[in-house]
């Protein structure tokens, strides 16, 4: 007789926990959606978001705003950033014609960005920057800001 009540109330057990489980499954159908198609589908990131550091472009030109001043370099907290800059020509302002980073050293402390006379520097929208060597991390910004990509990066 025990054996016959403990079949029939392991047969309601089991079938009430899955009645509960597809309750559970259910209501996330109705739930919005909080993943992407990554990386078919890219992240709109929050306009306080901090990502790398970049040049940011001149409004309405091609150009940056980096005077080479050297403010950012001697203000990085973790001596990642080394300038150069040209005079285009007798008399003008220097120009940035090399900006190399250390990405895989930089805090992303913003130092550099908070300190430039000239906005010329800001943090990036950017989230899946990826290396397969850590020299590869050292990158010129002024180079990529004149790939192709960096128009549609913004
Ligand atoms: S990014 Fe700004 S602070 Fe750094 S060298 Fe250029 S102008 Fe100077
Ligand atoms: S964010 Fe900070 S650590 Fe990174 S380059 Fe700028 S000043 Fe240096």
């Amino acid at each position: 007789m025990k054996a016959v009540i403990k079949y029939f109330r392991d047969i309601i057990v089991g079938g009430w926990s899955l009645v509960l489980g597809y309750t559970v499954t259910l209501s996330e159908f109705f739930k919005p959606i909080i993943t992407v198609q990554y990386p078919r589908v890219k992240l709109e990131m929050d306009p306080a978001y901090r990502g790398h550091i970049e040049l940011v472009k001149l409004p309405g030109e091609d150009g940056h705003f980096c005077l080479a001043c050297g403010t950012c370099e001697r203000a990085c907290p973790s001596n990642v950033i080394k300038i150069q800059g040209v005079k285009p020509k007798a008399g003008a302002g220097k120009v940035g014609i090399m900006y190399l980073i250390d990405f895989s050293r930089c805090s992303l402390c913003g130092l550099c960005v908070d300190v430039c006379p000239v906005d010329a520097l800001r943090h990036s929208m950017e989230y899946d920057l990826a290396f397969t060597s850590r020299w590869d991390n050292v990158i010129d910004l002024v180079a990529r800001f004149n790939e192709p990509q960096a128009q549609e990066r913004g």
